[in-house]
């Protein structure tokens, strides 16, 4: 019987909506209230560096749900409510202004931030940041402005924000500290490509530097680097990463390392209290280790696995890392975690901007990212799971199906 029972979710994005919606659809019937310290209904974050953040979609195009949904479904939506202490051991959340709900199940799905500059003229006005929709309707305001914008870091967010920057024809100036964009996930080869496509549409990218700081009056008016450039600038778009939101949990004295730690059903070390998204740094059966992943589609599918934990099940969550990016004409997938590996085979033409790169260790595919190559994220994530020892130039022949290769079939074709 749930009926007499309440499960509080914290944190209404994309991981807290979903596992609300779970909940319910699983036949959850007792209280349920979806705590969100931002004004807006859950949302989601990938086209505010996209189609959103350059106007091309409505508002309305990037919620999670209609808006009469958690009415409907009798979940008590609590908006613009922070939650500011979790007691335990009293099974009790206290909300900023004094409330004190008390739960049988919690969810923790807060999140992540971004990581903040700490250099001189960082407090300036039009040194943006972007997480919310709020902080991507500031910058639109400054794109639909023009003029030329210094963005700060060469990661997923920056090299979008460059990218729809350029696409609203902005001067867009780059500049990171890695020899390549996204050199961090893709390493030098692969991060090479993309460094051309921006440079091709007229980004010019600063490598291999940093800023040191930011100048101007009020406002920011240029951007010094620590090579001694000095870019003039309109505004300065900041993305150099995300920290979880683990202060509830660590205050709460539930084990947190790179985020909240828990179980492969994403269970925390407090029984009754549960972790999804961003947030949580989560067991992987498939690499045996804590795994924790800031992407979209980990967020829409943990959010579910944590509600079905939270009913008792014993499910665990395993699905493999993917996310996507999309730039200028440029869409991509990227399936699985390469950290370390020995080779990168490629199969297509990379200058053609359509083609599949494979990270390998001793023969294994770890990841595999598809660029402008649609319908092989399966294939690919097969290919990942079966372990394989793959040939190489079947691997990187575009007439060798991925499926037969994931399949184990290794016949060579003469
Ligand atoms: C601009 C942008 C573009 C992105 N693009 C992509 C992409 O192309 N592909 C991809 O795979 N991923 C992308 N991502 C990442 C993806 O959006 C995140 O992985 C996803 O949003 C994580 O969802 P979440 O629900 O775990 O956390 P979040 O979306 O961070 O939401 C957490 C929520 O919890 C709330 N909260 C935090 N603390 C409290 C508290 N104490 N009380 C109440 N509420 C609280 C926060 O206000 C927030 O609303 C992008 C992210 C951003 C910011």
């Amino acid at each position: 019987m749930t009926r007499d029972q309440t499960f509080v979710i914290v944190g209404a994005s994309l991981a807290g909506a979903k596992a609300a919606e779970t909940l319910r659809t699983e036949g959850f019937d007792g209280r349920l209230l979806l705590v969100g310290a931002e004004d807006e209904r859950p949302y989601e974050r990938p086209p505010l560096s996209k189609d959103y953040l350059r106007g091309d979609v409505a508002r309305e195009t990037v919620y999670v749900h209609d808006e009469g949904f958690y009415a409907e479904h009798d979940i008590d939506l609590r908006l613009g409510r922070t939650a500011v202490d979790l007691n335990t051991s009293a099974n009790e959340l206290t909300l900023e202004d004094g409330e004190l709900l008390r739960y049988d199940r919690l969810l923790l799905a807060t999140g992540a931030e971004p990581r903040k500059l700490a250099i001189p003229g960082s407090e300036l006005d039009g040194v943006l940041y972007l997480r919310s929709v709020e902080d991507s309707d500031a910058l639109r305001e400054r794109l639909d402005h023009g003029g030329s914008v210094v963005v700060v870091g060469a990661g997923w967010i920056g090299a979008e924000v460059a990218a729809s920057a350029r696409q609203r024809g902005l001067d867009v100036t780059v500049v990171a500290p890695g020899a390549v964009p996204l050199e961090r996930v893709l390493g030098a080869q692969i991060g090479a490509i993309y460094r051309d496509i921006h440079t091709d549409h007229g980004v010019r990218m600063l490598l291999g530097d940093g800023v040191e700081r930011f100048e101007g009056g009020s406002a920011v008016e240029r951007v010094r680097t620590r090579d001694g450039r000095v870019l003039d600038c309109d505004f300065a778009a900041v993305g150099v990463g995300v920290q979880p939101r683990t202060a509830l949990a660590a205050q709460a004295g539930i084990a947190v390392e790179n985020g909240v730690l828990a179980d492969a059903r994403l269970q925390t070390a407090a029984p009754q209290v549960f972790a999804a998204g961003d947030v949580v740094n989560a067991h992987h059966p498939f690499y045996g280790r804590q795994l924790r992943v800031e992407h979209w589609a980990n967020a829409l599918h943990q959010g579910p696995l944590a509600a079905q934990s939270m009913l008792g099940r014993s499910d665990v969550y395993d699905q493999l890392p993917y996310f996507f990016s999309d730039q200028y004409d440029v869409g991509m997938e990227y399936s699985g975690l390469a950290v370390d590996w020995d080779r990168i085979v490629v199969r297509g033409d990379p200058a053609s901007r359509e083609f599949i790169a494979f990270w390998l260790s001793e023969g294994r595919v770890l990841a595999g990212m598809n660029v402008n190559v649609w319908d092989v994220a399966d294939p690919i994530r097969a290919l990942i799971a079966s372990r394989r020892v793959i040939d190489e130039r079947r691997l990187a022949d575009p007439d060798v199906p991925l499926t037969a290769l994931a399949l184990g079939d290794q016949a060579v074709i003469s």
